[in-house]
């Protein structure tokens, strides 16, 4: 963890990448950012890299494996300890610092291929930063995984009135050069909007914001999309049959119905897509 402080008071803004060990984009971001020895104008900007266990056993022969090293660390931001893990010490040590952050944009990429989006939690506050950020454009409004808590969830940032801001970025697929530009605009944009650097903001068009209705969870061995659809597709017409699951058919249930990354590796119980529908 890298912390600046300015001789300016301002706000604490955070950066985090490598929740998960295999997704290192952010962290080639970050890394630069400590290469051109970036400082904040004013506050504090902290760089923060999160599972360094999991990415120290990165291996392009198994590259999925190294995600994380007992669980995903990406469900345990809570007080309340559920396991000893070693993501869960890490998260530990973690949680009363970020809990003096006001600003944070957690970095990640995806399996699948598909459109970049900020991902926001269920708290006004994070799909307000989401919008202000506005690169990439298309904002993703959820409710959280039931398997625990992720760092946009905790209660710092998602609690009533509070004012602590924090979403996600999913820049790409996973390890693609596409994905590195991406993260390295968004990246760019949140230090402006945040007002860390000195660049003042370029007004971008307004982002369309989607809100996650449903979370499809596969409750067989067997659940398969009819086509190999990209994270973004959005189906025009309700109804469509768009996967199986053993004997259960899969349909949209409204028109204009998007598919949040859709996982074509779906294992009994885990979610296989979101569908979501637009505000605007
Ligand atoms: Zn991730």
């Amino acid at each position: 963890m890298h912390r600046f402080i300015a001789a300016e008071s301002g706000p604490h803004v955070a950066l985090t990448a490598l929740m998960h060990g295999n997704e290192y984009a952010g962290a080639i971001v970050l890394a630069d950012l400590l290469r051109t020895q970036l400082r904040p104008r004013r506050g504090t900007l902290s760089l923060i890299f999160l599972n360094l266990e999991a990415f120290a056993r990165f291996s392009c022969e198994t590259p999925i494996r190294s995600r994380f090293v007992e669980e995903d660390m990406n469900r345990l931001w809570t007080n309340r300890s559920v396991s000893s893990s070693q993501e869960q010490r890490r998260v530990h040590q973690l949680l009363p610092y970020i809990e003096t952050v006001d600003t944070l944009l957690d970095l990640h990429s995806m399996l699948w291929p598909g459109d970049s989006l900020l991902l926001a939690g269920p708290s006004p506050v994070g799909a307000e930063l989401a919008a202000d950020i506005g690169t990439p454009p298309l904002v993703v409004i959820d409710g959280g995984h039931m398997a625990g808590p992720r760092l946009i969830d905790m209660p710092h940032f998602t609690r009533p009135h509070g004012s602590a801001r924090a979403c996600l970025l999913e820049a790409g697929q996973h390890w693609s050069l596409d994905t590195l530009d991406v993260t390295r605009a968004t990246v760019n944009r949140f230090l402006s909007v945040t007002g860390v650097t000195d660049a003042s903001p370029r007004p971008v068009p307004a982002s369309r914001i989607a809100h996650v209705t449903h979370r499809v969870l596969a409750q067989t061995g067997r659940f398969t999309f009819t086509q190999p659809y990209c994270s973004g597709t959005v189906i025009p017409e309700r109804n469509t049959l768009i996967a199986t699951d053993g004997p259960d058919e899969i349909r949209t249930p409204y028109d204009d119905c998007m598919l949040v990354m859709p996982n074509f590796r779906t294992a009994r119980t885990h979610t296989a897509v979101r569908l979501a529908r637009f505000e605007n």
